[in-house]
């Protein structure tokens, strides 16, 4: 992709009432594009990062049976008054049409059970899971967090349904392993950690990011031990983690993700049951995993910049490399010819092809969009090389372009 194609330009404006570092950074390299506070457009850099983190969250959640579907955003008022949500969800939107009262889905327990009931018969037909990565409306109160606290956002939430206890916690270990590989692979350090499970369930875990900029707040053990949510800790900071890693822990921390156990809580309100092998009807258990999938993309951010921009994983990042030209008559073919040997080979470039644009500012701007590698080719570097430096490190490399293709794949 040419720069001078791409439907985004980097800006040195946020919006006056923008504070957080992952919006301003993602606004000002042209990810997202600001509506109001908690509502973004993604731009295609932005699509792009979306989608790599997306793609991610479904390997890992095929792999644990999961199966995509897609529920509604506009729910029928009569499912949210039968559990009672209706009224007790403090942040959900509701709107009036010409067919009555809807609620614009922030969670779906209220559509998926329901349509549980239309397949779960007997307990043959358990366990089942289902997910689905989809917008979700949340009228949160405080939405100045950029990603990290969208109006509207984009989760991940798989249902998982079971016969028996047993089978439920068999499955939520499975799940805890998939949360590991989703967080490890875009680049991120969650601390699994315990937290309250609500009114139904004793406990859930959370994924937090320990990060100054987050809402979160827990006590942990850095040597991987041990975590709790400050919410419901037992324990206070300082002292000695049990396998011997030194002191506890106090740190903020943004949760990027969840896994709850929702017993027959939602099953019961919607009459979800299964006839058992004994012949007896009993209620489906139920657990729920959710993964803020836009809200991880600002924690990327959060946790991964500089003074300059964004430092993006290369699992996640919008291209493989930043293709810069430093212009000088006759190079313009060793550029053409660069941009097409590795396009070819599978590295997705972007390629700042504006004339008449510093080194410096191409360079700056390269900083800002983060793509993990920067390509220069100049004169200075010479006929047939490519210098090649690294976001995160200070030192360039020259290779030639057969060599670079190696190194990059
Ligand atoms: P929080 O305590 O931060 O409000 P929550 O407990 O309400 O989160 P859940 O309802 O369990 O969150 O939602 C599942 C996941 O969706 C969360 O772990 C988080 O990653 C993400 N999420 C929740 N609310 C938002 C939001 N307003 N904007 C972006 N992501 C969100
Ligand atoms: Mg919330």
């Amino acid at each position: 992709m040419r720069v001078t194609d791409l439907f985004s330009k980097t800006s040195k404006q946020v919006p006056s009432d923008e504070t957080s570092v992952n919006a301003k950074l993602l606004i000002r390299a042209g990810y997202v594009d600001k509506v109001a506070a908690g509502i973004y457009s993604y731009l295609p850099l932005g699509q792009s990062v979306i989608n790599n983190i997306s793609s991610i969250v479904r390997e890992e959640m095929d792999a644990i049976g999961g199966q995509e579907i897609t529920m509604p955003v506009l729910q029928p008022k009569a499912n949210w008054e039968q559990t009672g949500r209706w009224k007790s969800f403090d942040v959900l939107f509701r709107v009036r049409g010409e067919a009555g009262e809807f609620a614009l889905g922030p969670t779906h327990e209220e559509i998926v059970v329901p349509m549980a009931k239309h397949f779960v018969k007997s307990y043959g037909d358990l366990p089942k899971y289902v997910y689905q990565i989809q917008t979700k409306f949340r009228d949160e109160v405080r939405a100045k967090a950029g990603l990290l606290r969208g109006r509207e956002f984009l989760m991940k939430d798989l249902y998982s349904f079971h016969a028996t206890e047993a089978d439920f916690e068999k499955y939520y270990e499975k799940a805890k392993v998939a949360y590991r590989n989703v967080f490890k692979r875009v680049g991120l350090n969650a601390i699994e950690t315990r937290a309250s499970g609500g009114t139904f369930s004793k406990y859930s875990d959370e994924y937090q990011v320990v990060c100054e900029s987050g809402e979160d707040e827990i006590i942990y053990c850095p040597g991987g031990d041990f975590s709790e949510n400050t919410e419901i800790a037992t324990v206070k900071e300082g002292k000695q983690c049990d396998l011997g890693h030194g002191p506890l822990v106090r740190a903020k921390t943004i949760e990027v993700g969840n896994i709850f156990s929702l017993k027959d809580k939602y099953s019961s309100a919607f009459g979800l049951k299964y006839t058992d092998s004994d012949g007896k009807e009993k209620p489906v258990l139920m657990g729920c995993y959710g993964i803020g999938i836009s809200r991880l993309m600002g924690a990327i951010v959060e946790v991964m910049h500089d003074e300059r921009g964004i430092i993006w994983p290369r699992s996640v990042a919008p291209f493989d490399a930043h293709l810069v030209h430093i212009e000088d008559t006759g190079t313009e073919p060793w550029v053409k010819e660069i941009y097409k040997k590795l396009t070819e080979a599978g590295v997705a470039v972007l390629w700042d092809d504006r004339e008449n644009v510093s080194a410096g500012e191409k360079f700056a701007d390269a900083d800002l969009i983060g793509i993990p590698v920067r390509l220069v080719v100049s004169k200075k570097v010479g006929k047939g090389k490519v210098e090649m430096k690294e976001r995160d490190k200070e030192t360039p490399r020259v290779f030639t372009v057969e060599d670079l293709i190696r190194e990059l794949s």
